[in-house]
């Protein structure tokens, strides 16, 4: 089926669903897809005859697969869109089944596009899950100019070669001595800002929504966020109560490093408090006054992505290290969630 402009295979899913005899499914749904779900729940109830309750809470990622709580509304299987399987979620509390939504956006105009601006002949080739279909294509493509593509397994986190998450890009860092340059197929500035600050290595972005290729954008952007960093870093050394967030989400959920963290500030005669949160937000923060700098172990881009939203300094663990004189700021790295 096609929404939206991405194409899903729902087939699948609902032979599953008919042959599992499931009787009431729940479905997710990320953002960029809700305006369009509606004939997807449609066909899935006819289809299927089960009753299908949609989940209109954000979901960001394949973290994030719906609260257990839906077990006790006789839920017996979750069908989660758009993002593909990630170990430490799947089947955690009930059956999902995950259903990837590939772009129909054609990647070779913009590969064509960003051939010129690459460095070096050894191009690895990463992106996100709604490209992965790309990669047969966009590889072929830098043959033909004469590169050499490479494409690399990540670590179970991901599904596929070549797939990087805001959280995850092991599939490059694990290549990063063996290539020039990175080539990202997708979107947004977040993945190849992070990229090329995990691998240190240039990373040009070709975009097929909009046919635009970045390269200079990827370095200004991750100059400014080190220099942001650089002063969340600054500010949070004079605070004393610390708030160490737990994300809930059960792809998030990080406690060990989080009672490792509340060691390091007991050790360094900070205060900290271990707080646990679901949904992200700087108004459920707002209450807290006593606290003056939070370490968020929860999903890397809410301390990156959201910091000026929150009112009191929120760090990555691998910053507070840096605050705390365990590690050098020479030494910097991108927050990453492992398996
Ligand atoms: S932890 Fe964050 S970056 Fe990773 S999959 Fe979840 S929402 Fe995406």
């Amino acid at each position: 089926m096609e929404i939206a402009g991405y194409r899903l295979d729902i087939e699948a899913a609902v032979a599953t669903v008919k042959q599992q005899g499931y009787k009431t499914v729940a479905v997710q749904v990320p953002e960029g897809l809700k305006h369009s779900i509606v004939p997807l729940v449609e066909y899935l109830e006819k289809q299927t005859g089960a009753r299908i309750l949609l989940s209109a809470d954000p979901c960001f990622g394949a973290c994030d697969v719906v609260n257990y709580e839906l077990r006790n509304m006789d839920v017996e299987c979750v069908i989660h869109l758009g993002h593909t399987p990630m170990a430490a979620v799947e089947n955690f509390w009930m059956p999902t089944i995950f259903v990837n939504a590939f772009s129909t956006a054609d990647a070779s105009p913009v590969v064509e596009k960003a051939i010129p601006v690459l460095v070096g002949t050894r191009v690895g080739v990463v992106t996100t899950a709604q490209h992965l279909h790309t990669l047969d294509t966009v590889e072929a493509l830098l043959q033909k100019h004469g590169l050499e593509p490479l494409r690399a397994e990540g670590d179970e986190r991901v599904s596929s070669q070549g797939q990087i998450l805001g959280c995850n890009f092991s599939a490059g860092t694990s290549i990063a001595d063996k290539v020039d340059c990175f080539l990202f197929i997708g979107s947004g500035m977040f993945h190849p800002v992070g990229l090329a600050m995990s691998t240190r290595k240039q990373v040009i972005a070709a975009d097929p929504y909009t046919n635009t290729v970045k390269k200079k954008e990827i370095e200004e952007m991750g100059d400014a966020l080190l220099r942001q960093r650089y002063g969340a870093i600054t500010v949070s050394r004079s605070a004393q109560r610390f708030g160490i967030l737990i994300g809930s989400k059960r792809g998030q959920q990080r406690i060990t490093l989080a009672y490792e963290l509340k060691q390091m500030l007991d050790e360094a005669h900070k205060h900290s408090v271990l707080m646990v949160m679901d949904e992200f937000s700087p108004v459920f923060l707002q209450g807290f006054r006593e606290i003056d700098c939070y370490v968020s172990t929860a999903c890397p881009r809410i301390a990156i992505d959201d910091y000026l939203q929150y009112k009191k300094p929120i760090l990555t663990p691998i910053e507070l290290e840096i605050v705390l004189g365990r590690r050098e700021w020479e030494s910097y790295v991108f927050d990453e969630i492992s398996p």
